[in-house]
């Protein structure tokens, strides 16, 4: 399947209805505006001036509720219907039917299961998102998305979002940060302290070999933490998911703080982040988690964040829809 858009437009709605209102006017002067209006403004119209983001969520992995990669996308793409400005685009199993279709794109995420697979380093698509990246189009990564082989891709994801998680010297061990000291930026607008459990991967091979838990001025790109944590001592000790651990150089950086959601603004004029988090697909049920990644995403897009940062509102319902078909 393509481009997905399973929930009816929220922007669209809101203009018919706001259409048949202005018609139950008697006729007169008022409504001639008001309908010309409706014609006229781009905005409501949710058109060809949007930014365009494109959600490419991977092909099924892991157990049920685990790895949702397209119920995820589908639930980030809800959650962002009626944002001005933004067009939210889902294409599933690992990429676009066509390449075309990221040719006016703005910001590309990728939240997919990575490593060998990683969709970015099949045929020729590193070339195909490197010319994009020079165009100044941003890109995000989520999860198991954060990895690409250090042979393959790596270069470019550093250069492309500022880090990346990389076998044996990263680590990806189920725990419960707290996120409690949050930067001012445009993706923390709104957002509360919080802390949730995830497969939080962290200890990743940051641009300049920096630790990644403060901001940093790079030669490419300005790098900003944004979801930072202390894992305790338990948690460094493992064991992690997989290898199971523990490895000397994470025991030695005992006490210290890691970083698991970062965003970077390259030379080049585009943004870019990265996501440890997104194991747990009912982790989108809870408000902070879901908003701080909401507003990573349009502010990829270089779409006004607002003050309070998106507001969503997600039922159990909407959670449990459009889940992989994955067996017992
Ligand atoms: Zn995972």
């Amino acid at each position: 399947m393509g481009n997905l858009r399973l929930f009816p437009s929220g922007i669209a709605r809101l203009r018919s209805s706001v259409y048949h209102w202005a018609m139950s006017f008697p006729r007169n002067a008022l409504r001639s505006v008001f309908a010309l209006l409706l014609l006229v403004s781009p905005g409501l119209a949710g058109g060809a001036e949007d930014q365009k983001l494109v959600l490419i969520a991977g092909k099924p992995s892991h157990p049920p509720l685990m790895h949702e990669f397209r119920a995820g996308c589908l639930l980030l793409q809800n959650c962002l219907e009626g944002v001005e400005g933004l067009t939210v685009d889902v294409h599933d199993q690992g990429w676009v039917d066509d390449d075309k279709v990221l040719a006016d794109a703005d910001a590309i995420v990728i939240f997919a299961d990575g490593g060998g697979r990683h969709p970015a380093i099949q045929e020729n698509r590193l070339e195909v998102l490197g010319a994009l990246m020079e165009k100044g189009v941003g890109f995000g990564c989520m999860h198991y998305g954060v990895e690409v082989p250090p042979d393959k891709g790596a270069k470019e994801m550093v250069a492309w979002i500022g880090g990346r998680y990389e076998h044996m010297y990263s680590c990806n061990p189920i725990w419960e940060p707290q996120f409690q000291d949050l930067p001012k930026h445009a993706v923390t607008q709104g957002v509360s302290p919080f802390q949730i459990k995830d497969e939080w991967y962290f200890n990743m091979r940051f641009i300049g070999g920096i630790v990644g838990n403060e901001p940093s001025k790079q030669p490419s790109m300005s790098f900003t933490p944004i979801l930072m944590g202390k894992p305790s001592d338990d948690v460094r000790d493992g064991p992690y998911v997989y290898p199971k651990g523990p490895y000397e150089h994470i025991l030695s950086s005992k006490g210290r703080t890691e970083s698991m959601l970062w965003v970077v603004e390259r030379s080049d004029g585009g943004r870019g982040f990265g996501f440890t988090g997104g194991h747990f697909h009912m982790n989108w049920g809870n408000d902070d988690f879901r908003k701080v990644v909401l507003n990573t995403l349009v502010w990829l897009a270089k779409v006004n964040v607002p003050g309070k940062g998106i507001e969503s509102s997600v039922t159990e319902e909407q959670l449990k829809a459009n889940l992989d078909k994955k067996g017992k």
